[in-house]
């Protein structure tokens, strides 16, 4: 399989990454945030979720944080949506795309939304038929598409069964989520070539956890497969539930940085998604794993009068 010579690249990081914060980011630096993404020319956010509240109080403001964002772009604004209320929420403020999730693995399912695979699969009826009237793109999220932190591998066939029951009910793009950062490359591998043989049709997206420091191999190995949509935080921000201290997502500048390097295009200004997450780092207080951020460009020229010399 030829790699693509253009990927699109979805920031997750308002979602992902701010429901592990901790302290409430106020709205309008959200906002800022996502438009500052947005200018940079990520073409897809993955801004926040319409949970419960009390799930995640670090999203209540999903409606508030919506209005705010610049759509004049056409950026894909998506939010997740857990169950028929969160998506009627969704449509009424007017996304431009519900993110569903069901996991691989039954008992990551069950810990995570209290209901078996098939009973999830089933309540996926009423959210679809809600985002029909509004014709909303819908999009199925699989975690733990690589590994359970509770049961360990995840069959191929229990992610083939998720895949074939969001086809059937008309969902045509998912994500593949590393939730715990379980994925390797030979595992990246024989999951895009086990789906893309069985479901030619449905298009595919890499959503990796840098867990273990090796996401933008698996990266490496989804594009070996033609895979050309990827998932990333800015600066890397993101956790492990089960890893405290764990590094979260894969890094949206160091994922934009390899791919230009490898001359594949993203339609993003790295420096401009460098400077966002610098922004991030302010606002949380703390240092990111994020590495392009820190270190520039490679090509970045000094003067020979800067830096210390040494030795290697
Ligand atoms: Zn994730």
């Amino acid at each position: 399989m030829a790699r693509p010579t253009h990927v699109k690249i979805t920031e997750v990081g308002t979602r992902d990454g701010f429901q592990a914060e901790a302290k409430f980011i106020p709205t309008a630096t959200k906002i800022r945030l996502i438009n500052q993404l947005i200018d940079a020319g990520v073409p897809r956010v993955e801004f926040s979720s319409f949970v419960s509240p009390k799930a995640i109080p670090q999203l209540a403001d999903v409606v508030d944080v919506l209005a705010g964002i610049d759509r004049s772009k056409g950026t894909t604004l998506a939010a997740l949506v857990p169950n028929p209320r969160g998506a009627a929420g969704a449509a009424a403020a007017g996304v431009d795309q519900m993110v569903v999730f069901v996991s691989a693995s039954e008992s990551h399912n069950q810990k995570n939304v209290n209901r078996s695979v098939q009973e999830s699969l089933d309540g996926l009826g009423e959210i679809m038929r809600i985002a029909s009237i509004d014709s909303i793109d819908v999009h199925g999220a699989i975690p733990t598409s690589f590994g359970c932190p509770f049961e360990g591998d995840v069959s191929l066939d229990s992610l083939g069964r998720v895949v074939a029951s969001y086809r059937d009910m008309g969902i045509m793009n998912i994500s593949l989520g590393d939730t715990t950062g379980m994925a390797t490359p030979t595992l990246v591998t024989d999951s895009c070539r086990y789906l893309q043989d069985r479901f030619p049709d449905v298009g595919i997206t890499l959503h990796f956890h840098n867990t273990r420091g090796i996401g933008l191999c698996n990266v490496m190995a989804g594009l070996d497969e033609g895979i050309d949509s990827y998932e990333s935080s800015f600066g890397g921000l993101g956790g492990c539930p089960f890893a405290p201290g764990a590094t979260g997502n894969i890094c949206s500048e160091d994922l934009v940085f390899l791919l230009h390097e490898m001359g594949i295009e993203t339609g993003i200004d790295i420096r401009k998604l460098c400077a966002v997450a610098r922004d991030v780092e302010t606002v949380i207080e703390r240092q990111l794993p994020g590495q392009v951020m820190k270190a520039g460009l490679r090509q970045d020229i000094y003067t020979m009068d800067e830096g210390k010399s040494a030795i290697g």
